[in-house]
């Protein structure tokens, strides 16, 4: 960039304005400044990093195994860098990120504290001008939107809220640092950020109330140390967990079997499930035969064995019962990664309130008061309560920002509905936005810096073949977007993931729980998104419209 108008010192130009410095952000502006392209990253924190830059809540960690959720794209990045834990922890994978951003000279093509209120397309010159919160302004000719999908923190609708007298914080606001020891605190919700601040403060709190309305699917992480030996073993097989990992549907080194459920005795089924239970990550949800997550009957069968694991592990029955799920199947939802999450339901300072049966009336100033029926309460008294409460998910980042596209058409009031993109990375009527994190894309629903990998990989070509064409409009079409929505729709249709309530399907954002399911992220898989992306680069981008003034033409009709 650099390039500043005299008459507006605010005002900067750029060719590729990327928006989000996180795990997509750098990997793309790392392949952008390979190809030579002009480009700058935005960030509206004060560091780079993105969710790993946010997230500082006590306990918080990925459950995709460390050594997939790295980039591939440098051997020597690959070999130099040890992971401590089988799933790294938030300040090691931050001080991943970081190590990424020195090592590649990054940071002096990042500027922080920038937070985009406001991006206009102008047909006259086919620039993008985007407007900051701080009042500066850059032109670019193509903004691509890296801004995570859950970056947005939803704090529930609940009277009285801000009234607090003590600590009041979501996960994802977690104050740097802060400690809970000896404090009464109450957590809400049980998604897969509250099972990790419950396990991880539960036995150095004085007390914690975990405040539960649906219950949530949980299983083994199986996190250990990873030894020198280890390491070592594991980067001399980069290459084939790389190639493996490129192939399962999610990016994960869990693939789900070709074998059913059904084609099994119950007893192996069983022993199968006990392995699954008790080895690493993910395995149990991603890991299984097929059926498990795709046909009601096997899908009963497992939850049930789950079940009996959540009864073995809880003391008290009755906690039990109310931590097993009823509203949904294991896996037809995000399962959250557990270390003792369970455990700590048998320690006497912890309890279980059911919202269901007692809601939250209002925050008080000294706490929280339940609403127990027949015009009885009950007050917590509280230092500390923590809303795990989930995200506006996927749409939310966008619909924060006011985004104008072709006569002065709303991003927002296209996608009042529910969002509609092309393949994921565009939408028509917003011309040279690409959306590399975003609904519909193949990235939304795999780990995440592999599925990143392949919207990354398409768009420095697609910026390659810009260059080399003199692109300078470049549009989704219509009837393309149409088609692809319509695809997506038909294929998470088939599994039961999008039957239940959860972020996959738009009930993120506190909206009634009768709110008709969207469209959010592609579930057919990371291959099949892959193979459909490069279909349009090896075919001339027939889903899209391509012109170039220069030569007065239009190279793809
Ligand atoms: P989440 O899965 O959306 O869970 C939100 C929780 O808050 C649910 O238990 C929900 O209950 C509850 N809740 C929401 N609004 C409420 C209200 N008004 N009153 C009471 N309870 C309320 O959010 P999350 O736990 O932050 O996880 C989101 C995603 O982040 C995960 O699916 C995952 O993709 C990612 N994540 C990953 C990791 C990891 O890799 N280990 C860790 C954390 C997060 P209901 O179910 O009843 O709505």
């Amino acid at each position: 960039m650099g390039r500043v108008n005299g008459d507006a010192e605010r005002t900067s130009e750029v060719d590729y304005l990327i928006i989000g410095a996180g795990v997509c952000g750098l990997h793309q502006l790392h392949d952008l400044l390979e190809i030579g392209a002009d480009v700058r990253v935005v960030d509206a924190n004060s560091g780079l990093g993105g969710t790993w830059y946010k997230n500082r809540y006590p306990g918080c960690r990925f459950d995709s195994e460390s050594y997939t959720y790295q980039y591939s794209f440098s051997e020597e990045l690959l070999q130099e860098w040890d992971w401590k834990e089988r799933f790294a922890a938030q300040p090691e994978t931050l001080s991943y990120l970081e190590h990424v951003a020195d090592k590649f000279d990054l940071r002096q093509h990042i500027t922080f504290d920038m937070r985009l209120v406001r991006a206009e397309w102008s047909e006259d010159d086919l620039r993008w001008t985007l407007t900051f919160e701080n009042g500066q302004v850059i032109r670019a000719k193509f903004v691509l939107y890296a801004m995570g999908l859950l970056s947005v923190p939803t704090y529930p609708r609940i009277p009285g809220r801000g009234t607090f007298r003590g600590l009041e914080t979501h996960t994802f606001d977690w104050p740097e640092g802060y400690d809970v020891t000896g404090k009464r605190v109450a957590v809400i919700g049980t998604g897969a950020s509250g099972v990790q601040v419950i396990t991880d403060i539960a036995d150095k709190v004085e007390s914690l109330s975990v405040l539960q309305r649906d219950a949530n699917w949980c299983a083994p992480l199986g996190n250990a140390p990873i030894s020198k030996e280890e390491m070592q073993e594991l980067r001399e097989r980069y290459d084939e967990i790389f190639a493996w990992c490129r192939e399962t549907p999610a990016g994960f080194i869990h693939r789900p079997h070709r074998t059913l459920s059904t084609d099994v005795t119950r007893e192996e089924r069983l022993r199968h499930w006990e392995e699954l239970y008790n080895g690493q990550g993910a395995g149990l949800y991603m890991g299984n035969y097929r059926d498990c997550i795709t046909e009601p009957g096997p899908n009963r069968e497992l939850s049930e064995f789950v079940a009996g694991k959540i009864r073995e592990r809880v003391e008290d029955p009755e906690v039990a019962e109310l931590l097993i799920p009823k509203d949904h199947g294991f896996g037809t939802k995000r399962v959250a990664g557990e270390s003792g999450f369970y455990e700590v339901f048998n320690q006497p300072n912890v309890e279980l309130v059911d919202l269901m049966a007692h809601p939250i009336h209002e925050v008080t100033e000294t706490g929280i008061r339940l609403d127990l029926g027949s015009g009885e309460f009950r007050d917590l008294e509280l230092d500390v309560i923590v809303y795990a409460t989930g995200f506006d998910a996927v749409t939310g980042p966008f619909d924060r920002i006011e985004i104008i596209g072709t006569d002065g058409v709303r991003l927002k009031d296209r996608w009042k509905d529910g969002p509609e993109t092309c393949l994921g990375v565009q939408v028509s009527s917003f011309p040279n936005m690409f959306v590399l994190v975003g609904p519909q894309s193949g990235s939304a629903s795999a780990n995440f810096p592999r599925g990143i990998e392949d919207v990354v990989n398409w768009m420095t070509q697609t910026a390659l073949y810009i260059e080399e064409h003199g692109i300078d409009r470049f549009e989704g079409r219509r009837e393309a977007e149409i088609a692809w929505v319509e695809h997506v729709r038909e294929v998470n249709s088939k599994l039961l993931m999008s039957q239940t309530r959860s972020w996959f399907n738009g009930h993120n954002i506190n909206l009634e729980r009768d709110e008709k399911p969207r469209v959010m992220v592609y579930l057919g898989g990371a291959p099949r998104y892959r193979r459909r992306l490069t279909e349009e680069l090896e075919n001339g981008y027939p889903s899209f419209l391509l012109s170039s003034s220069a030569v007065s033409a239009t190279l793809s009709t």
